[in-house]
């Protein structure tokens, strides 16, 4: 029996467990571009490679000798006791950084094993530099970035809409060079203190986020389809690009003139394409937190990918294609967007069997096309509504098949339609499938 949604206890005990904080915490990373001299910004980078390098170095070295990993504490004090004589050029924070970076390389490599992923091995002549919030001040509407002790810290000028930030919302700053552009890039991660917003919703929504619909919504009354074919066309001319250029370069020897000439065509179309993405991304996310708003949605449901296959673990090459689908970002964007709303996310609802089970009778079919027409009692609904209900009444009963999906589904377009994905500047001239 499909029960309504709307006044479930649980959107009361939301209520009073949030009154108790007033303000949340948001964590975002701004992009600028760097006005230091190219030769400085080499400089840094080349020592923190060097760092890096040299801690991987002695740290393998170590493991040879003794067959033993050192900690990483140990080998920390080890690389500070080779560098001891040596003049330093970065903040002693930034040398951290750069020490840290090979664990952190470990610790990923070590979690991702199962996937093939391997040790980091290789040097690195140049790393991106990192200043902790220990080694950033404010000066008016500049940075100053500490160096080792005696050197000047580098100043630098903050972007306009930065202005108004308390000096103590600078957390992290870090200099990228981006092999699209030529250019260095500052990467300044800033956190804030926002007050909560006061019109918290007692609403409970889930989403279904999928490959060919971005995004599908339902709260038990209403349903909305977040439609997008930008994204799905601006990933296939992506693909459809790359493969003609690696094409073309598979006809020239590596490091030829001709072979390096599309590497950086390869590389300017494929971070122009990123920007693209990231933007109908920041649409999308924003879209559905709208939605909700409008809805008086107070917690949000999202599926869990990590169980898309219906709990089975994926072959390598459907893991690339479920990759490609980018649900990271936009998982990202509508979470963070949400804690800004005030709007609660529980993005850990497992998603196996949501999109099979029929709500009606619960029985499991996997449906072929975006309609879900169960072949046991005839219930018909839109594919992907009927995965958000579940996410629904998985997250509020425990079970599915509680939430009906409503009849009427509404559709929203947050790109405008007819706006086409220009092909990439530089990449080879076929019409985009738009
Ligand atoms: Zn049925």
């Amino acid at each position: 029996m499909p029960v309504a949604v709307r006044k479930h206890p649980l959107a009361l005990r939301l209520t009073k467990n949030r009154s108790m904080s007033d303000s949340i915490t948001i964590t975002r990373t701004v992009y600028f571009r760097c006005r230091l001299p190219r030769q400085m910004a080499n400089a840094f980078n080349a020592e923190s490679g060097r760092i890096y390098t040299q801690v991987k170095i002695e740290h393998y070295r170590v493991y040879a000798q003794t067959g033993h990993w050192l900690s990483q504490y140990d080998a920390m004090r080890l690389n500070d006791f080779y560098n001891h004589d040596r003049p330093a050029l970065l903040h002693a924070h930034s040398i951290d950084a750069a020490q840290e970076g090979f664990y952190k390389a470990c610790r990923t490599a070590k979690a991702n094993r199962e996937d093939g992923a391997k040790y980091p091995r290789h040097n690195k002549p140049y790393r991106t530099t990192i200043w902790k919030k220990s080694g950033i001040r404010r000066r008016d509407d500049r940075l100053l970035l500490s160096l080792a002790r005696g050197l000047d810290p580098i100043r630098v000028a903050l972007p306009d809409y930065l202005h108004d930030l308390p000096d103590d919302a600078f957390t992290e700053m870090k200099l990228v060079y981006n092999p699209a552009s030529h250019h260095h890039e500052w990467h300044l991660v800033i956190t804030v203190d926002v007050p909560q917003s006061e019109s918290l919703g007692t609403n409970v929504a889930a989403a279904d986020l999928g490959e060919v619909h971005p995004a599908a919504l339902t709260d038990g009354e209403e349903a909305v389809v977040i439609s997008c074919r930008q994204l799905r066309a601006q990933k296939q001319h992506t693909a459809k690009n790359l493969a003609s250029l690696q094409h073309k370069q598979s006809h020239h020897k590596k490091g030829s003139r001709r072979y390096r000439r599309l590497q950086h065509r390869k590389n300017r179309f494929l971070a122009k394409q990123k920007r693209r993405r990231r933007d109908i991304e920041h649409k999308i996310s924003r879209e559905v937190i709208d939605w909700c708003e409008e809805n008086n949605v107070g917690k949000l449901y999202i599926g869990d990918v990590r169980d898309v296959a219906d709990g089975k673990r994926l072959h390598r090459k459907s893991q690339q294609k479920i990759g490609a689908w980018s649900h990271g970002k936009l998982r990202k964007y509508i979470n963070y967007k949400a804690t800004a709303a005030g709007i609660e996310v529980n993005d850990k609802i497992p998603e196996h069997y949501t999109s099979q089970t029929c709500p009606e009778c619960r029985n499991r079919y996997k449906p072929q096309g975006r309609v879900y027409t169960c072949p046991v009692c005839g219930f018909c609904a839109h594919r992907d509504v009927v995965g958000a209900s579940n996410i629904l009444s998985r997250a509020v009963y425990g079970e599915l098949g509680k939430v009906r999906p409503p009849e009427t589904v509404k559709y929203r377009h947050p790109v405008l339609r007819g706006k086409r994905s220009s092909p990439g500047h530089g990449a080879s001239s076929s019409v985009s499938p738009a």
